[in-house]
């Protein structure tokens, strides 16, 4: 029913949840069985009820599904394209030809979730039927393992199949989706019933536009919805090699894996054999500088750092993996708690200057000096090997990194704001006391990593989940501020649609 791997001590050890019958034998002795109800999908062909859908990410996309499971019609709006045709959008980024500012590692069918790492769990057991969540995404084709596995993952080249067959379920039961069609405005969607249309019924919306669509935040508050500043988080994504991390995570400097047998002395292939059943290590780091909050975030085993900006004068970094996560290579957003008070002013929407101004930065600082510049600015990234940026070093050179568009040396220990850069500095100080060898010259950190969190909230009220300024509008997922990461955003989707299904 459930598996978790313990590395914390040196002695790893794997936790497994069996179901067994009345005498303790396992009931299944083939894990795992898909233990659950498959959903049930209706024809909204001709529904009775439609509700409007802004944006196709996890929220949007499984508010859809359960929109349909209850008989009401959903027409999602994705200012992105289709996932095949989104695809040949990221390679072209990737080789440095230019970026699509409307199809992206951000926007496009399957949202910022479709390119990711595909990590699926939530920090936070407290949202509603999260199981449900992986069910849905073990319908439509992801492995046995999201059922049962406590870090699910899914990996980048499975997830746009999985995407695809959750549109092809909501075209075939009737709902309808929109490519390339950014809402620019909610008055064409949005009749609210205190106006002229009083008394009539009010189509709803929900408003799942994820957390990079700056300019759609722009729109709201100039359309009067109400929005305002919560706190984020941003930094660098560090890459290390994956075989130090496999050391340092799974203790495997020393001949210390005690068997329960009592054998402390590793055999011949048992290290490569932990690897082979554990797979490549991951890690979850974190500290407090100077009040704030210093952590690893979004850490990818064996995977690829990636441009995840939407703006072309920006540079934005990411991380993603495949399924197998077998790159060489581990990286991790390593980022620092920004609160509302740091930021100068009362603009609901600072938060967002603020990382925009360190994209901006980060963009002209690794655009110098490779050669062969491309209209609108290679997509580069400015570097500095870790142990450097800590030491307030220059980096002669650079090792090895994923990044596919191209590092270039940098001085982040000099342009990244004190506020940020210093606490990053100290935090990997901490965090090697804690695996010594983690701060080292053969890792290499990249700027910047601005889009961890929202950086807005669009606030609603708890009962009704409709906007607190705007009846009929349901904000949800990331970019509404109550929602981080995959399963937590599809959590929210589903939660909105329950909502509204309950209104009927
Ligand atoms: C590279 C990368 C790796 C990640 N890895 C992981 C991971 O491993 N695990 C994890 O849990 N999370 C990961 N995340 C974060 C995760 O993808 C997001 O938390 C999640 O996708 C948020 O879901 P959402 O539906 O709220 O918004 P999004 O996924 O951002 O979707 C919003 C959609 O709305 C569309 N949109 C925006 N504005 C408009 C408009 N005006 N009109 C029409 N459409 C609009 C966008 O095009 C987009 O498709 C990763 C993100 C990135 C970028």
């Amino acid at each position: 029913m459930k598996r978790s791997v313990d590395a914390r001590q040196r002695e790893l050890k794997v936790h497994l949840t069996v179901l067994v019958d009345e005498k303790g034998k396992p009931i299944a002795k083939e894990a795992p069985i898909p233990l659950y109800t498959p959903p049930v999908f209706q024809n909204v062909h001709n529904a009775e009820r439609e509700v409007v859908i802004i944006g196709a990410g996890p929220a949007g996309l499984f508010a859809a599904l359960t929109l349909i499971e209850h008989g009401i019609k959903p027409i999602i709006y994705e200012r992105g394209k289709e996932v095949s045709e989104r695809k040949r959008d990221i390679a072209l980024l990737n080789r440095n030809e230019g970026l699509n500012p409307e199809s992206n590692y951000c926007f496009g069918e399957g949202g910022a979730g479709t390119f990711s790492d595909g990590k699926l769990f939530s920090r936070s057991k407290k949202r509603g039927n999260m199981q449900r969540v992986m069910e849905l995404f073990h319908f439509f084709g992801a492995p046995d393992t999201v059922l049962y596995e406590a870090h699910a993952h899914i990996g980048s080249d499975k997830l746009p199949t999985i995407i695809k067959n959750m549109r092809e379920c909501i075209l075939s039961h009737g709902g309808e989706i929109h490519f390339e069609t950014k809402v620019e405005s909610l008055k064409p969607h949005l009749t609210s019933p205190q106006g002229e249309e009083k008394g009539k019924t009010v189509t709803p919306v929900i408003l799942a536009i994820g957390h990079s669509a700056h300019d759609t935040y722009r729109m709201l508050a100039a359309e009067g919805v109400k929005l305002e500043t919560k706190g984020f988080a941003m930094g660098v994504r560090a890459e290390h090699p994956q075989a130090l991390i496999n050391r340092l995570m799974y203790h495997l400097t020393k001949p210390h894996l005690t068997s329960p047998q009592g054998r402390n002395t590793p055999l011949e292939g048992e290290k490569e054999g932990v690897i082979k059943y554990l797979g490549n290590a991951s890690y979850s780091l974190v500290t407090q500088v100077d009040g704030r909050g210093v952590y690893s975030f979004c850490m990818c085993p064996g995977g690829h750092i990636v441009p995840a900006g939407s703006t072309a004068d920006t540079c934005v970094v990411n991380g993603m993996s495949a399924s197998h996560r077998n790159s060489p290579f581990a990286n991790s957003g390593m980022v620092v708690q920004i609160n509302p008070e740091d930021i100068p002013g009362d603009d609901p929407l600072r938060g967002l200057e603020y990382q925009e101004a360190l994209e901006r930065e980060a963009f002209k600082q690794g655009q110098a000096p490779l050669n062969s510049p491309i209209e609108g600015g290679r997509s580069s990234a400015p570097a500095q090997r870790l142990r450097d940026f800590v030491e307030g070093k220059a980096s002669k050179d650079l090792p090895k990194c994923s990044y596919l568009p191209g590092i270039v040396p940098s001085r982040l220990d000099q342009w990244l704001p004190p506020h940020i850069g210093k606490r990053l500095q100290q935090g990997f100080r901490d965090f090697d006391k804690k695996y010594p060898g983690f701060l080292t010259n053969d890792a290499v950190i990249l700027g910047v990593e601005s889009r961890s969190s929202s950086a807005v909230r669009i606030p609603r009220d708890p009962e009704t989940l409709q906007s607190v300024s705007t009846p009929g509008l349901y904000p949800c997922g990331e970019g509404a501020g109550y929602a981080g990461g995959i399963t937590s955003s599809a959590l929210d989707g589903i939660n909105a649609a329950l909502k509204i299904a309950d209104l009927a």
